[in-house]
């Protein structure tokens, strides 16, 4: 995390730590200016403008686009058409062996096999409490004895009772493959 916030340089609005939350880092939350845009606006002289009316309006085109972008990629991750997500009722043990650590195949097929199968689709695993932490719950699904699923929980207090060692049921959105070493990761989770 970078503790020096960032000073707007068209309006003086100072950056804070919510704004990364709902505005892109390069954009005033107060005023809309891309950082760099007002930079060098102010740098280069009035008269000599080197942007004619023509970049003009493409630079507000592509002000437009990375709008546009930014604001679905805001949605795409939890948005309110989660529910509409697919649900796949694989286990730990079936991910892992076709995925996974205990998977024989090339990477190319493993990552083909994920996006086709698992990723963004809800699933739910039973497994052990590793660690709970500010809504970060990491679970041991494959009792192994290792965190092999990390999740996000879409409501954080809901990680705030769990104990370590605690058996639980956890209903999540597959987001990222895991390996021998890394877990899979998830959010969107809530224990059941
Ligand atoms: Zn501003």
């Amino acid at each position: 995390m970078n503790a020096t916030r960032k000073l707007c340089p068209k309006c003086g609005y100072e950056r804070t730590a919510e704004d990364d939350q709902t505005t892109p880092p390069e954009q005033c939350p107060n005023c809309g200016v891309i950082y760099e845009k007002a930079l060098r606006a102010k740098s280069s002289p009035a008269g000599k403008r080197e942007s004619g009316p023509i970049t003009q309006a493409v630079a507000s085109i592509l002000m437009v686009v990375v709008f546009v972008i930014a604001a679905a990629s805001l949605f795409s991750d939890d948005g309110a058409d989660a529910t509409t997500l697919p649900t796949s009722s694989a286990g730990f043990d079936e991910v892992d062996d076709e995925v996974g650590c205990g998977s024989d195949y090339s990477d190319e097929k493993r990552a083909d096999i994920f996006r086709a199968r698992y990723q963004d689709h809800w699933m739910t695993w039973p497994g052990t409490v590793v660690s709970s932490d500010n809504g970060e719950v990491d679970i041991d699904a494959g009792a192994l004895g290792m965190s092999d699923l990390d999740v996000e929980l879409s409501d954080p207090d809901e990680g705030y009772d769990l104990i370590d060692g605690e058996e639980v049921v956890i209903r999540f959105v597959m987001r990222k493959p895991g390996g021998c070493f890394i877990p899979f990761r998830g959010d969107m989770a809530s224990i059941q």
